[in-house]
């Protein structure tokens, strides 16, 4: 699977992060310094990782942290939004005519790559989505490659167009868009010649093919495997006859992830789609937060996040943070903070979200987590049955309250007792913690 290794590094140097209360800058540097590394290694251009490593440091060095999040998951969440960014952001999709102008789209890239594949693998989705597809092939240096693309095109149910090895590309491609006239096909495929290196008589006749037939998408295509070569390729084709969309095939083979996460900041343009096998179905659409979630092997932890800044209210944090430092929390506080976890999806969701949890969740070694949320639910039905008066001065709750409360909570006294036993404790472990507090306020912050 790609970024198989930069995945397993990126997550080893993120739980040391997450294991820190706070971060110094330090931390963040020497964390930086082996997401450096671990890019490196994933053949990610140069370049690219001194950009990316910058604006990483740069925003999380001196960045308040939200709430509801510690430093170290702050980090991972700019790290994870970087390479969203690096990505290119926003899911890119082939540009097509309005209504029934036909639509012209070449192919282009070395031999090898995946271009004819690929070209039927499009057909196919666009068929699927309503159109009527006509593939063309336009390379008259090798019959196999006609032959190939009439057999995918036939898997397909997608017409092919092909005139032989005798005529040039650029009337091949004039008489195939004449041909989607007259029969209603409304996207034209020409599947062009590759060579086996960047040759200039290669560009010369792309160059000449999409001036004559007026194509309207340039799709270059590229071997994921290749790496950096991929993105030289990709950055030569783009200069000399213009690219509208990258494809990146093989990515089921590619270990590393380089050309992925290159192609889009050295070249400017958008990864389409991912080629992820040899069979026609395996073409995905490129959704670069996906993908950033797959490097982080984050399970769902960016829809954690979002919750988290969802729904904890600023305000509310900030009161209870105030109330915590004069020790005046009371039980009203704390059913709010029990709500304020149940309204996130209670326990167990939230563990699911976590990394690595999500498949673990049913281990031995797991806490029960129906047990606790049993647990929870019991307390919150328990100070529910109190008065505001009881919630906000415990210590009037003598025995006949306590079997009052009990009664009304559908609970055994000794659960009462147990609850608001804990509670005292907690409160006098407040009281004796002003100093304390004072440094955790600051905590909030890298420093
Ligand atoms: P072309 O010379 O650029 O037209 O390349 P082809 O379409 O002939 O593909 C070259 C080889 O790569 C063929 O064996 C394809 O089956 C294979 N191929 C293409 N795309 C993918 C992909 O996404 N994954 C894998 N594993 N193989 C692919």
């Amino acid at each position: 699977m790609a970024f198989e290794s930069l995945s397993e590094k990126l997550q080893n140097v993120f739980k040391n992060l997450r294991g820190k209360g706070r971060l110094t800058e330090a931390d963040v540097k020497a964390a930086l310094k082996e997401v450096k590394i671990a890019l490196l290694e994933a053949d990610v251009n140069f370049k690219v990782v001194k950009n990316f490593v910058k604006s990483v440091q740069e925003r999380a060095i001196g960045q308040d942290v939200m709430n509801g999040l510690n430093p170290g998951q702050m980090v991972i969440k700019i790290v994870n939004e970087e390479l969203v960014s690096l990505m290119g952001s926003e899911t890119t999709e082939i540009a097509l005519m309005p209504g029934n102008q036909v639509t012209v789209i070449m192919m282009i890239g070395l031999q090898g790559a995946g271009k004819t594949t690929t070209a039927a693998k499009i057909a196919g989705k666009l068929k699927m989505k309503g159109r009527q597809p006509l593939l063309v092939a336009c390379d008259i240096y090798r019959p196999a490659a006609i032959k190939q693309l009439e057999v995918n095109g036939e898997k397909q149910g997608v017409e092919v167009f092909s005139m032989g090895t005798n005529h040039s590309p650029v009337d091949i491609a004039k008489a195939a868009i004449e041909h989607a006239k007259n029969n209603g096909q409304n996207v034209v495929i020409l599947d062009t010649a590759g060579r086996l290196q960047i040759d200039e008589s290669m560009m010369q006749e792309l160059v000449d093919v999409k001036e004559a037939a007026g194509v309207t998408q340039t799709l270059l295509v590229v071997d994921a495997m290749t790496g950096q070569e991929a993105v030289n390729v990709a950055t030569t084709f783009n200069d000399r006859i213009g690219v509208d969309g990258v494809i990146l095939t093989k990515l089921d083979g590619d270990t590393r992830g380089g050309a992925a996460l290159s192609i889009r900041q050295v070249t400017g343009k958008p990864i389409l789609y991912i080629g992820m096998g040899e069979k026609l179905s395996d073409l995905e659409q490129f959704y670069p937060d996906r993908m950033a979630s797959r490097i982080l092997g984050m399970g769902d932890v960016m829809s954690l996040i979002e919750k988290v800044e969802a729904q904890v209210d600023a305000e509310k944090a900030k009161e209870m943070e105030q109330k915590l430092r004069k020790a005046s929390f009371d039980l009203n506080d704390y059913l709010d903070q029990m709500e304020q976890m149940k309204s996130m999806g209670g326990l167990s969701k939230i563990m699911e979200m976590l990394p690595g949890m999500g498949m673990n969740l049913n281990a031995k070694n797991m806490p029960d987590m129906d047990e606790s949320e049993k647990q929870m639910e019991k307390i919150q039905a328990i100070i529910r049955s109190m008065t505001m008066k009881e919630r906000t001065n415990p210590d009037i709750i003598n025995a006949s309250r306590k079997n009052r409360i009990a009664k009304g909570a559908g609970v055994d006294v000794v659960e009462v007792n147990r609850l608001l036993k804990q509670f005292d404790q907690s409160r006098k472990l407040m009281k004796q913690m002003p100093g304390m507090m004072g440094k955790q306020a600051k905590k909030g912050r890298f420093k």
